[in-house]
């Protein structure tokens, strides 16, 4: 059983029999993977509380060839993000930005993946009340691009004819992104994408200034975020449980 060491991130985690916890990392080495933490519920254990939620550290895992669950050794946490938790926004938007990992992350190892995820809960930590939507949008779209299918925006997704900057476009989810009206006469379920939505897309796949968006707005960017990801998704179509669930929350607001 190789041991592997490597920093990671912690995704998600749920309780497993009486003593144990089963945790999903995003890791360097392995990309995303799923590793139980024997005696994790013990009163005293090894990993304290070093496993909580979006804490990063350094793991030590032994691995088992053609077995999908590896065994956690140790967690040392170098960072933990309570921060996140402080705000229902922030939360919802952490569990959302997971949730892409968990359901589009490659089986091969990404070693950029998990600075990208890092980063985008970073920034979502600092976010103000009104702006922790708009952030975590642009951190999701980033780890799109990461994922290797950030949607055109400045040329016709299907026959790449160039589209002027400001003026409305048609998006298309299975296309992959914009249309020009040639190719939006001819694909069913394409929805119009204003100019400001498209510069807005704009900012957060060029890490620009991150932009403000009214409630409407914002609840339109979460959904054609979701639709898109929907489209996209090629694990049998289960929901995507926190992102419906965030955009409920921004619902409340
Ligand atoms: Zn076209």
């Amino acid at each position: 059983m190789p041991l592997v060491t490597t920093d990671a991130l912690v995704l998600h985690a749920f309780d497993y029999r009486e003593t144990s916890r089963i945790v999903r990392l995003v890791t360097r080495e392995l990309g995303v993977v799923s590793v139980i933490a024997r005696g994790a519920r013990r009163p005293k254990n090894r990993f304290g509380a070093a496993l909580d939620l979006f804490a990063s550290g350094d793991v030590q895992l032994t691995t088992t060839p053609g077995r999908d669950l590896h065994a956690l050794m140790s967690f040392e946490a170098t960072r933990s993000r309570p921060e996140l938790a402080e705000s229902l926004d922030r939360f919802a938007g952490a569990a959302a930005l997971a949730e892409l990992l968990l359901r589009f992350a490659p089986e091969d190892a990404d070693p950029g993946l998990l600075d990208t995820f890092s980063a985008a809960l970073d920034e979502l930590g600092h976010a103000t009340p009104g702006s922790a939507g708009p952030v975590a949008l642009g951190g999701a779209w980033r780890l799109v691009a990461h994922l290797g299918f950030a949607p055109t925006l400045d040329s016709c997704a299907s026959c790449h004819a160039a589209l002027a900057a400001s003026v409305a476009v048609s998006f298309h989810h299975r296309a992959g992104g914009a249309l020009c009206p040639a190719c939006a006469g001819q694909a069913r379920g394409a929805r119009a994408l204003p100019p400001e939505a498209r510069d807005a897309l704009r900012s957060w796949l060029g890490q620009l200034v991150t932009p403000a968006l009214d409630g409407p707005s914002l609840r339109a960017h979460q959904r054609l975020l979701r639709e898109f990801l929907e489209e996209h998704l090629t694990d049998g179509g289960r929901p995507l449980r926190a992102m419906v669930a965030w955009e409920r929350h921004e619902m409340d607001a």
